[in-house]
């Protein structure tokens, strides 16, 4: 790891200096160039500014255990003290805020008790004594002192900046077909020449699929510190492109919608908090001080929409305060970037006053990815009063809160907040828009994000991707929640395959009042063709009890493959409610592809001018009719793609298995003796689909009614 010069910033600088440090241009040739010594000074000066910064930080000792009245009090309390939360204890009682002394007061005056948090302290210095420790280690072993670049020490399961990054390219490198990494602006370090990094999206769609998609876009790690954040939705994107083909919800999601994700949306104060920092705002050295580790804006205080519109009560004009909302409506280059970034790919679906709903239909929602409250939230947060769309929204997030179990409410705290990010999406364009809440705890251990935060979030990203046609409506409509065919695998074409799914309407998170639900009063399948794509045909399914009159059903039908092409086909299921509503589709794959009854090998098929096509991968059975007789079979074999032959003599028989390409060149051969499987695998390293012809020789036993054999075809 190297750092460039520019990296260094003036305020690094002037600490340096003030350390008696030789300045780094002192080093530097006269044309400006940098060289490895020059970087590698750079890099190891960077170094000492974290060190500085996490000294810094050991001042911070205005934590403090917040003992709740009750737990209504202390969501909303989490919600205004967001800014000022380390830790969210409900079950305990209590919440660890950082408090400035007019905050402490105002809460003392709202009936909590509070006492410093000696606990909290004493694990916030060893965790600052682990990064110095391995910073110390990092120099000993040759290195420049830095830590946290490759891995942050203690919290492996958290993905760096450059790891995310890295990950995202390597995507976009290997499938290129369904993952962009898009350049979407720069951090205020990269506009500033002091380092920094683009800020990016990785964009995830199947590009063979045209048309205009529903789009869902997450951005996470806008404040910087909560760490779980960029790691889930870069799980999230992996649960996606390696589902590909595999998971037949992840193969629709990404043919019909697009999913973007700016995984990490505040880069540059990223790094100091992988650095040990608790750090939250951008990195901008003109607010606050330039050595200071309270120095930055709040990107989430600084979105255009409702910017400072709360007469300071929903950010600070402070400039040290953690949520510092800038000077001025998005000054910030990362709001900057995350607003065109929404104006391009979201259309304007609301009118301009902030009581005009958008329409029912739509598309489209934004995830903005938080710790550690443990909280689904949705607009406003400016006030009270629910948004246009806040019925709808209410519904959604209810859904959202059934998969994590977290409480889903309005974002209105004890205060109210503003220039929030949600402005550009739903403010600006009626986008539903919901802010998710992570964990507990900015000490969040790998044990608990990975068996808990991580498979408790999840699902909750796939349904919001899975609703993103129409979250303002589908939210409303059945849930399917388990769905299988008797025989998804290998079935040939006309038979007929029965299909089992159970549809709620039940899963939502009712501790926060009560979502209404109805009786399931339809079901229906598609084949290939999703029911809001032109052609689609839907098959409808019965109750399995007989009849449609409970909120949980058991589905079950049966679809006629009779038309359908060998290979992958989608079969997605829906189903809809008393109330008329729809919910989203689920999918499963029906693989159609000669199994039973056995395919049998046709004569006369001596010469590869005579080779039985095999349309598909299988295992048929052949018969060797006389001792001179050879039984060709014709594969065309897709580029890239690997045949593997397998020979099964009967036990009495020896028969020989050889390949050919179209030319009559061998290229593979197995002769095992008496009764023994020959195997032969042959690859097609050539740019497009090419003929193959396996050959079945007799070389000794049986021949007629007893000279059987199989041979199993497989690319
Ligand atoms: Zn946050």
């Amino acid at each position: 790891m190297t750092l460039r010069l520019s990296r260094i910033t003036a305020a690094t600088a002037a600490l340096l200096l003030s350390m008696g440090a030789t300045p780094l241009w002192a080093a530097n040739g006269a044309d400006g160039t940098t060289d490895e010594a020059t970087a590698q000074k750079a890099a190891r000066e960077a170094a000492a500014e974290m060190r500085q910064l996490r000294q810094q930080e050991r001042q911070r000792n205005n934590i403090y255990k917040v003992w709740f009245p009750d737990q209504a009090t202390a969501r909303k309390a989490a919600i205004s003290y967001h800014h000022a939360l380390l830790e969210s204890k409900y079950d305990a009682g209590y919440l660890i805020l950082e408090l400035e002394s007019e905050e402490y007061a105002a809460l003392q005056a709202q009936g909590f008790r509070l006492e410093t948090a000696h606990d909290f302290i004493k694990r916030r210095n060893e965790f600052l004594d682990r990064f110095d420790k391995a910073a110390d280690e990092n120099r000993k072993s040759g290195g420049n002192g830095d830590v946290g670049v490759e891995s942050i020490p203690g919290y492996s399961c958290y993905e760096t900046v450059e790891e995310t990054f890295a990950a995202a390219q390597a995507f976009a490198t290997s499938k290129p077909n369904l993952a962009q990494w898009i350049d979407a602006g720069n951090s205020w370090q990269k506009n500033t020449g002091s380092g920094g990094y683009d800020m990016r999206v990785l964009k995830l769609t199947n590009t063979a699929i045209g048309g205009t998609k529903p789009k869902l876009f997450v951005t996470s790690a806008i404040h910087a510190r909560e760490y779980t954040t960029a790691p889930l939705s870069l799980e999230f994107a992996r649960w996606l492109i390696n589902g590909y083909g595999v998971n037949a919800d992840a193969t629709w999601m990404l043919d019909h919608h697009e999913i973007h994700l700016m995984l990490h949306t505040n880069p540059d104060g990223r790094k100091k908090a992988e650095g040990g920092l608790s750090w939250r705002k951008n990195t901008n050295t003109a607010y606050c001080g330039a050595n200071s580790n309270s120095r930055g804006a709040d990107l989430n205080r600084n979105f255009t929409y409702g910017w400072n519109s709360t007469n300071g009560q929903g950010s600070s004009g402070n400039v040290c305060n953690e949520t510092y909302r800038g000077p001025s409506a998005h000054s910030e280059p990362e709001t900057q970037a995350v607003e065109s970034y929404i104006g391009s790919i979201f259309a304007d679906n609301r009118g301009p006053n902030q009581g005009d709903p958008a329409p029912a239909n739509t598309m489209g929602v934004h995830l903005d990815i938080h710790s550690y409250s443990q909280l689904v939230l949705w607009p406003w947060g400016t006030t009270n009063t629910p948004a246009p769309n806040g019925t709808a929204l209410q519904t959604m997030g209810r859904r959202l809160a059934w998969f994590n179990g977290y409480t889903p409410e309005q974002s209105i705290g004890l205060y109210p907040t503003d220039g929030t990010s949600d402005g550009p999406s739903y403010g600006d364009r009626g986008v539903a828009a919901f802010t998710i809440e992570l964990g507990s705890s900015f000490f969040e251990s790998c044990t608990t994000y990975n068996n808990t935060t991580k498979p408790k979030n999840l699902p909750a990203l796939i349904y919001a991707a899975r609703v993103a046609r129409a979250p303002y409506q589908l939210p409303a409509g059945p849930d399917v929640t388990t769905l299988s065919l008797n025989d998804g695998t290998g079935v040939p074409a006309g038979t007929p395959v029965t299909v089992t799914a159970s549809i709620t309407d039940t899963r939502f998170n009712n501790s926060n009042g009560t979502e209404s639900t109805q009786a399931i009063n339809a079901a229906e399948a598609y084949i290939d063709t999703p029911p809001w794509s032109p052609g689609a045909t839907a098959i409808a399914l019965s109750a399995a009890d007989g009849s449609f009159n409970s909120t949980t059903e058991g589905i079950t039908g049966t679809l006629n493959t009779t038309n359908l092409a060998n290979g992958k086909h989608l079969v997605f299921v829906r189903g809809k409610d008393a109330s008329g509503a729809f919910g989203p589709v689920s999918a499963v794959f029906v693989n159609i592809g000669p199994g039973t009854p056995p395919v049998t090998e046709t004569e006369p098929n001596n010469t590869i001018a005579a080779a039985n096509p095999i349309a598909a991968p299988v295992t048929l059975t052949g018969t060797m009719l006389n001792n001179s007789d050879s039984d060709f079979f014709r594969v065309d074999l897709p580029a890239g793609g690997t045949l593997t032959s397998t020979l099964t003599p009967n036990s009495s028989s020896d028969y020989d298995l050889y390949v050919y390409d179209s030319t009559g060149t061998l290229l593979g051969k197995s002769e095992r003796s008496s009764g023994l499987v020959d195997t032969v695998s042959v690859t097609n390293s050539s740019g497009s689909t090419a003929q193959r012809f396996v050959k079945v020789l007799y070389y000794g036993g049986q021949t007629g009614a007893g000279g059987t054999y199989s041979l199993q075809l497989s690319w």
